[in-house]
């Protein structure tokens, strides 16, 4: 006799229920900058997962001992909805987030198994019932906030690696574009980094790679007042060398030898670097530019450009600056999308960057893939929704205007 095994219901869109806003709702004091609304989903090891819940925004309870409390059990994504000057809602490559986020998830044994289209339909239909708070304007957008947590116990020693419960839950918020560092895109005013070789975001064989709450809490503490943020800094074979800027992936611009101008990232392959996806698509559209196709529109780029992954160090820096092949250094990440680097404390030596207009132009471009203004595949366009009451409403009473109002 065989055992069969369990089999786990699949993460579904199909099912969801949603719970309208109560007709009171006012946000609490502190927290009207949060979306009203939080998608959750709950799995176990012995149904897989539950029924998708859209609802008011609301606490979590957990146990004292559960694996998010006693030992990090999170990771978690940072994504935007954009408005379009049409109006419509837009996700970027949203994905490419729900990957990894499943590679987060994978690395803490947690759930990593479901389909990216359910789980962006679920998404979609969160924001949808958002869109109204959703700036449409360059730089504003609704942040979203995808998490993670391990809910089962987790204390000493467990039989088996993996989570018994974990929760996985969406929540938004305004953002006002007023952190966004477009200031910094003029001569003289980019991002001022402190290079930290006193806490150690990440090393090889190590978890910087993933997304994962514990990552953040243990160097939020390096961040120098004056600085914008820390530059990651790690020391091998007596070499320091640069990894990432805060929650960036960093590109230098250098001259080459042969003529070319390179973007030069760290690489992923050691493991240290976080996998952006604002640095996955900038480098594809440098390399597409670079190769003469026509589809990505980078107008005023260079066609002879090159993007290069491997190690930087800090020697490297210092004496291209001095040399003057350095051109130019930026961060990319959802937050800030493209920002410069103006300046950098390292060694008790203040070194200042040279401005790149090109810097500009890649956050032009990005920017404007976002926000529906270039369009281009990685632009999902969010597909209206009012809420199922809504729908049930709308198809029993043929009346659009009643849609509305339970919608509201
Ligand atoms: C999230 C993050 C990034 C940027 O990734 P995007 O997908 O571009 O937002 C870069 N570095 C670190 C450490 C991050 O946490």
């Amino acid at each position: 006799m065989t055992a069969t095994p369990p089999t786990l219901a699949a993460l579904s869109a199909k099912n969801l229920y949603l719970q309208p806003l109560p007709p009171s709702h006012t946000p609490l004091p502190g927290k009207e900058n949060f979306g009203r609304y939080m998608l959750s989903i709950p799995w176990n090891n012995v149904t897989g997962w539950g029924q998708a819940t859209i609802e008011p925004r609301r606490d979590i309870t957990v146990d004292p001992l559960s694996g998010v409390m006693q030992y990090a059990g999170t990771c978690f994504e940072g994504m935007k909805c954009y408005k379009t000057e049409e109006g419509d809602l837009r996700l970027f490559r949203p994905s490419k987030n729900f990957d990894r986020l499943k590679r987060s998830a994978a690395r803490l044994g947690l759930p990593c198994e479901w389909d990216n289209d359910e789980l962006v339909s679920l998404l979609a239909k969160l924001v949808s019932l958002e869109s109204d708070l959703v700036p449409q304007y360059d730089g504003g957008n609704l942040y979203i906030r995808p998490t993670m947590i391990e809910t089962g116990e987790a204390y000493g020693i467990k039989a088996s690696p993996y989570a018994s419960s974990a929760l996985l839950y969406i929540v938004t918020a305004v953002n006002l574009g007023k952190a966004l560092y477009a200031s910094a895109e003029e001569e003289g005013k980019g991002i001022k980094l402190d290079a930290c070789k006193e806490y150690i975001r990440a090393w090889p064989g190590g978890t910087g790679s993933y997304k994962l709450g514990a990552n953040y809490g243990t160097v939020m503490i390096a961040k120098k007042p004056d600085f914008a943020m820390s530059l990651w800094v790690h020391t091998e074979g007596g070499e320091d060398y640069i990894s990432e800027a805060g929650a960036m992936n960093v590109f230098i611009i250098k001259q080459a030898e042969d003529g070319a101008l390179e973007f030069i990232t760290m690489s992923l392959s050691n493991g240290i670097v976080l996998p952006g996806i604002t640095r996955d698509s900038i480098i594809e559209l440098l390399r597409k530019h670079g190769a003469n196709e026509k589809d990505f529109p980078l107008d005023g780029m260079l066609r002879n450009i090159r993007v290069v992954e491997r190690d930087i160090s800090m020697s490297e820096i210092t004496s291209s600056l001095a040399d003057g092949s350095l051109k130019g250094m930026f961060g990319c990440g959802t937050g800030v999308v493209v920002v410069s680097i103006g300046q950098i404390q390292y060694d008790n030596q203040m070194y200042t960057i040279p401005h790149n207009p090109l810097v500009l132009l890649l956050r032009d471009t990005i920017t404007g893939m976002q926000r529906g203004k270039i369009e281009h595949e990685w632009s999902y366009k969010v597909p209206e929704w009012k809420g199922v009451r809504a729908e049930a409403a709308a198809e029993s009473k043929g009346n659009d205007e009643k849609a509305e109002d339970l919608a509201a």
